[in-house]
């Protein structure tokens, strides 16, 4: 039996050609890629800016300072995530703190961010940032998300990373309601340019704040210069900024996997919707389908239902590896980290989260995953589930 993976990249020939093509120009990076890479991604996630960063981490960390992200500040995000949607406020300086999650939509609860909200105002200590996170591919509740932010002066960055070809309410994710929104393009992602990261924003300052941090806080443009130049050559250092350039061999993917990215999204539907219909009758609860989002399908991610099951999620996640199928559990709660744990959090802090957690299963999604080889996946784990 062959092993199949929970993710696995998809790389075409055309893909290749595209990382060749570079490879034999003049630019390996800083070159015309990039520019060509941004400006699709914008234009396909209709939004006027899209700055691309080394990873998607980078890009959480340099959106959390452009956002104002600094010591004695807030910022809250939720803790079914990965460990980088919080710990880039504290690269910042800033404190973490987390928001339960819904236990439907397994996204930042809008009624636990709210009563959180209320407490914080009376107490004033009010987030600056919050960082919903769209897990699996499923987008959060943006438009509650945007009326909360408005009322209670915060900012939103969103953690996209899953959410590559997502929609909320016909809009692509990423082309409002958020302030900034950040895109990871690891391999394990959906669309891959093996390590990397997108930030797209409407707004034109931060975006110009977040090209400038991208690259050691320097400016060139004659416009930018705080002093009169002594010579084209000059640029200028105004704040401290960092490394988190993509490169043009990376650049150069990105927009090759982009062109085909309706057809991945498509691919990966047509597999959730078949996992939907194999699934039905076993005792798992199921990805939930609202009207107004689409999700990106990054994850085919089930909760073991114990209400009908004594089977537990340790049970069956090994005997699915034992029959040589790549389940994955996503995520461990942030907060029940030991390096969170010494900051003070405990368990039982965000007990849907940890229950979440304790019966989460994602199942192998990638666009070549072949009808047999999900036949297998589903008539390993209704094996499973039996005992
Ligand atoms: C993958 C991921 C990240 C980090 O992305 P990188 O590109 O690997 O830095 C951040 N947040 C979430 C939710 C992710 O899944």
């Amino acid at each position: 039996m062959s092993f199949i993976p929970y993710s696995c990249q998809n790389i075409t020939d055309e893909d290749i050609e595209a990382v060749n093509g570079v490879l034999r120009s003049e630019y390996l990076t800083q070159g015309p890629a990039i520019p060509a890479f941004e400006q699709a991604f914008a234009t396909r996630h209709q939004t006027p800016h899209a700055i691309a960063v080394s990873n998607a981490t980078a890009g959480l960390h340099l959106a959390c300072l452009a956002l104002g992200a600094g010591p004695g500040q807030r910022v809250w995000t939720s803790p079914n995530s990965f460990l980088a949607s919080a710990n880039c406020a504290l690269y910042c300086g800033a404190t973490v703190d987390f928001v339960d999650i819904d236990p439907r939509t397994r996204n930042l609860s809008m009624a636990a961010l709210e009563s959180k909200l209320v407490q914080a105002k009376a107490t004033n200590t009010l987030p600056a940032i919050v960082i919903p996170v769209d897990f699996a591919g499923l987008p959060c509740d943006l438009r509650e998300l945007r009326a909360l932010a408005d009322r209670y002066g915060f900012r939103i960055l969103e953690d996209a990373s899953h959410a590559t070809g997502a929609s909320y309410q016909d809009q692509p994710v990423g082309s409002a309601w958020a302030d900034a929104t950040v895109f990871s393009f690891h391999a394990v992602k959906i669309v891959t340019t093996a390590e990397g990261g997108m930030v797209t924003t409407r707004d034109d300052d931060l975006a110009r704040r977040l090209r400038q941090l991208r690259s050691h806080g320097m400016v060139r443009d004659a416009a930018e210069l705080r002093e009169p130049p002594e010579g084209p050559w000059i640029y200028e250092q105004q704040i401290l900024g960092f490394n988190y350039r993509m490169t043009d061999l990376q650049a150069a993917l990105g927009l090759s996997q982009l062109g085909r990215l309706d057809t991945l999204h498509r691919q990966r539907i047509t597999l959730a919707d078949r996992y939907d219909e194999l699934l039905s009758g076993l005792p798992l609860i199921r990805p939930i389908r609202l009207n107004d989002r689409e999700s990106a399908w990054h994850l085919y991610a089930v909760e073991i239902d114990s209400a009908r099951t004594t089977r537990t999620r340790a049970e069956v996640f090994q005997a699915m590896r034992a029959a040589q199928i790549g389940v994955n559990v996503h995520y461990i709660p942030i907060h029940t980290q030991p390096y969170y744990a010494a900051l003070g959090f405990r368990r039982g802090d965000f007990p849907a989260a940890e229950a979440y957690y304790a019966r989460a299963l994602s199942l192998p999604l990638f666009p070549a995953l072949t009808e047999a080889q999900q036949q297998r996946v589903v008539d390993t784990l209704r094996a499973a589930l039996a005992g």
